[in-house]
């Protein structure tokens, strides 16, 4: 949202800095995504957040992709987030950094720290280094390597970056406290070897330095004011400031960087974690990480989710220092509110019924003015075919209503949005029983769905013309998952255990002819349907995903 009107703690942690002196255009912050998958709705919070706190005092955010763990690096997710952000409109001006650009700078920290007696070599094993740092409570045992010299440190690590050793073979560590009660500051490990190609260095390094050491002296580098970040990394403060404190960049910083912890957006029926998503992907459960039914701003998008949607939603929920579980249906709701501002109506036919209009003439079609968004008179209107044969929704038909029923019926008059009042005069059944067809009339006198004289009609269906109708098909999505809180799941499950089965129904359907038109991305709502827009990658106007319905369906008690 433009103005920020909620004071939440972060803001108000910057209002206090600058009632201090801090000119608002150094506020400055970063958003610091790992490239191993793509971005999730959950990003999207933390990144609205930077971006966000540094627009509103004119200040700055860097994109910088947090590359510091090669594994599962790729450069395509690179692109892929670099597209997610830009999509929620947000411009980091060109500061697109990456930890592996300071890889050499890191390097020289930690030469610093071996040099000041500060890191170590170590020579534990894995398994000794758990044992040996302990539990909570009770204080960690110094490692045999923690007085190693510093030359031998030095002599060690320079041939650990030259490749002289394997994997596990050595750490570097940095000495700071055995008996801390944080076990983060048990002489953490700063370096560690890995033979593994990096996406931009290749081959160039085989030491890679460990995230709580690159990510601070990352920030110091980049002169970042403002380090905003989940809770989880709240008791890795310390050492943020310890690895700052401790190294040369001390000297050069204007502004001593901060880190500050909000809570993780949970939402209810949806998984955030990326490796558990990752491992969705790979296994096909789903149809890649743009998925409509991903939580992945790809899917989102996909989908038809708009970014004011998203951002409205980031600015909704708030910024706190507590877990909780975010109601599904509060995502649905800006979503909803966004839609129904500019989706385009259209007519669509989803379980049809046909219509013979009896007063009409054969072969004769005339166009028919139809509004595109009552919402937004800019929107237009379009010319719909009308003619002899047109297909209604079968549940608009009801041979025998109920009182207070205010479709058609036999008998009984409605309006077909934007034609004529209807008035069905027979039922036509197969041998089954089943009703095939209505023969109907028309009111000639009533075309664009004007009363001619005052009468009244209580009910208006939808409709769509039977020789030009788009034969189309629709993706018609629910939920992933079952459970509600899929961020604790009960012992012993597996995430799989909670795939809904029912995620994806398709579903063939008659469209009004414009729709061929339609652009993926372009909001559509299908009158009395739901909001729709057509599939990216199908791309040829005839697929369409339903990005939502037009009422809520994710409430718990009506799941
Ligand atoms: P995951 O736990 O899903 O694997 P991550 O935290 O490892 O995600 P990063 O790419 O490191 O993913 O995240 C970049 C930034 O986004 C971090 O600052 C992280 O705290 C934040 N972030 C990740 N998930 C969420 C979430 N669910 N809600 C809010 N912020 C999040
Ligand atoms: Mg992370």
């Amino acid at each position: 949202m433009d103005s920020p009107d909620s004071k939440h703690f972060i803001r108000q942690i910057v209002e206090r800095d600058i009632a201090n002196g801090l000119d608002p255009r150094e506020i400055h912050t970063r958003f610091p995504p790992e490239p191993n998958g793509c971005l999730h709705i959950g990003h999207a919070k933390a990144f609205c957040l930077d971006f966000g706190i540094a627009l509103e005092n004119g200040g700055k955010c860097n994109l910088r992709f947090d590359d510091t763990n090669p594994d599962k690096e790729e450069t395509r997710f690179v692109e892929s987030i670099k597209e997610d952000v830009r999509w929620l409109g947000f411009d980091w001006g060109g500061r697109e950094y990456y930890a592996s650009d300071y890889f050499e700078q890191l390097y020289g920290f930690a030469e610093e720290l071996i040099k000041s007696g500060k890191a170590y070599v170590c020579t534990l094993s894995p398994e000794e280094f758990k044992e040996y740092r302990g539990v909570p409570g009770q204080p960690g045992k110094p490692s045999p390597w923690r007085d190693r010299p510093a030359e031998e440190s030095l002599d060690l690590f320079r041939r650990m970056r030259a490749g002289e050793f394997e994997e596990g073979e050595y750490v570097l560590r940095a000495k700071i406290d055995m008996s801390s009660p944080n076990l983060h500051m048990r002489d953490p490990a700063i370096y560690r070897i890995k033979k593994i190609a990096h996406h931009r260095f290749g081959n160039e390094w085989c030491i890679y330095p460990m995230y709580d050491f690159a990510h601070c002296l990352s920030d110091a580098i980049e002169g970042i004011t403002h380090s905003l970040c989940t809770l989880e990394f709240e008791v890795h403060r310390p050492l943020y400031d310890w690895f700052i404190d401790n190294t040369s960049i001390i000297k050069r910083l204007k502004i001593h960087p901060r880190q500050y912890e909000f809570a993780r957006l949970n939402l209810s029926y949806t998984m955030m974690s990326k490796r558990k998503l990752q491992q969705i992907v790979a296994e096909k459960i789903v149809d890649g990480w743009d998925d409509p039914r991903m939580p992945t701003l790809s899917g989102m998008r996909r989908r038809g989710y708009t970014p004011k949607a998203i951002k409205d939603f980031c600015e909704e929920i708030g910024v706190t220092k507590f877990n909780s579980l975010t109601d599904f249906a509060l995502l649905e709701h800006c979503l909803r509110s966004d839609l129904n501002k500019v989706a385009l109506r259209r007519m669509a036919v989803f379980d049809p019924l046909e219509v013979e209009i009896e007063n009409y003439d054969e072969g004769k079609t005339e166009l028919l003015d139809a509004v595109n968004n009552p919402e937004d008179e800019s929107a237009g209107t379009r010319k719909i075919p009308f003619s002899k044969h047109i297909y209604i929704e079968r549940s608009d038909f009801m041979e025998n209503p109920p009182k207070k029923y205010f479709r058609l019926s036999p008998n009984s008059e409605v309006r077909l949005r934007y034609a004529y009042f209807l008035t069905c005069k027979e039922v036509v059944k197969d041998s089954s029983g089943k009703v095939v067809k209505l023969l109907c009339n028309i009111d000639p006198a009533s075309r664009g769905g004007n009363s001619p004289d005052g009468r009244k009609v209580k009910g208006t269906i939808h409709w769509v013309e039977k020789s030009s109708a788009l034969k189309s098909t629709a993706y018609l999505y629910d939920k992933l998952f079952t459970r509600e809180d899929m961020s604790s799941l009960p012992e012993g499950a597996d995430f799989k255990d909670f795939l809904n089965p029912n995620s994806l129904e398709i579903k063939e359907f008659f469209a009004e002819p414009s729709l061929k038109e339609a652009k993926p991305g372009t909001p559509l709502q299908f009158e009395r349907i739901g909001y729709f827009t057509v599939d990216s990658k199908v791309g040829d106007g005839l697929v369409f995903n339903r990005t939502a319905t037009l009422k809520d369906s994710y409430s718990p008690n009506k799941a």
